[in-house]
């Protein structure tokens, strides 16, 4: 069994058929599915958690995406604290930084991705974590922003990787994950599979990050949580183990990053 442990179920590409999405990906396999709130505006988070309190395969996250940090004010603010109690609710984000788009300014982007690591100490939350950069400043600034913020106390995830070994291992003495998308499976990957090989294997996930990055194949169609085997596939060859070593050892860490129960 797996677990897409990072997609934007509730997003509009989806409103016409959640219903067969889910039930496609409960025939694939997916037993759970980790419903990103944040990603389409701030207000967007509430269907995520209104998902999950009604759909028993479904945990929400909520946050502020950093192209959306220049959104957030104080009523936002009170409305994450208001959502992140609710329940079901696994962890903050996704938060971070994201210099390749720069939709909010990097100054900004800075201070609400260390205001919702704070947060997520306060309340006792693991981050997901999305960085995204041409170069290597995001990455440097984020890995300063979480050690600076005690990030370490509650964990979290990089998703969606796709940068070097060496970031990958400095982000994993600070307590991150590392989560694989369907990047894995492009063809023109290959260094991220290496990278893949050599992490250890209780500190991997795998996600969909539907409704974007569909996997070798599908590219350019709507991405969905059934497709998360097709990542775990790769990453299994990545690392030469079996498929069902990676669903089962994939779904463990997810449970233990989000404590699901
Ligand atoms: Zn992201
Ligand atoms: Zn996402």
């Amino acid at each position: 069994m797996w677990i897409d442990s990072h997609c934007h179920i509730t997003a509009d590409a989806f409103r016409e058929d959640l219903g067969q999405v889910l039930a496609r990906a409960a025939k694939a396999g997916v037993e759970t599915v980790i419903a990103v709130g944040a990603g389409y505006g701030i207000e967007q988070n509430e269907r995520a958690v209104e998902l999950a309190a009604r759909d028993p395969r479904v945990f929400a996250t909520v946050g502020v995406h950093p192209h959306d940090a220049a959104q957030l004010e104080g009523e936002g603010r009170e409305r994450l604290r208001e959502w992140l109690g609710r329940p079901r609710v696994v962890a903050v984000g996704e938060c971070g930084l994201d210099y390749f788009y720069t939709h909010s300014p990097r100054e900004i982007q800075r201070e609400v991705f260390a205001e919702q690591v704070a947060l997520a100490r306060e309340i006792d939350l693991p981050v997901v974590i999305h960085v995204r950069d041409r170069g290597e400043d995001a990455y440097r600034d984020l890995l300063a922003i979480w050690k600076r913020e005690g990030g370490s106390e509650v964990e979290g995830v990089l998703h969606c990787y796709s940068f070097d070994l060496c970031f990958a291992r400095r982000a994993l003495d600070e307590r991150l994950f590392i989560s694989f998308s369907g990047i894995l499976t492009f063809k023109r990957a290959g260094a991220l599979r290496e990278v893949a090989a050599a992490l250890p294997g209780d500190r991997l996930l795998v996600e969909t990050d539907a409704p974007l990055l569909s996997p070798e194949g599908f590219r350019g169609k709507r991405n969905e949580p059934a497709q998360v085997r097709r990542v775990g596939e790769s990453l299994a060859a990545a690392r030469g183990c079996s498929v069902e070593e990676i669903a089962s050892e994939t779904a463990e860490n997810t449970r233990r990053l989000f404590r699901l129960c």
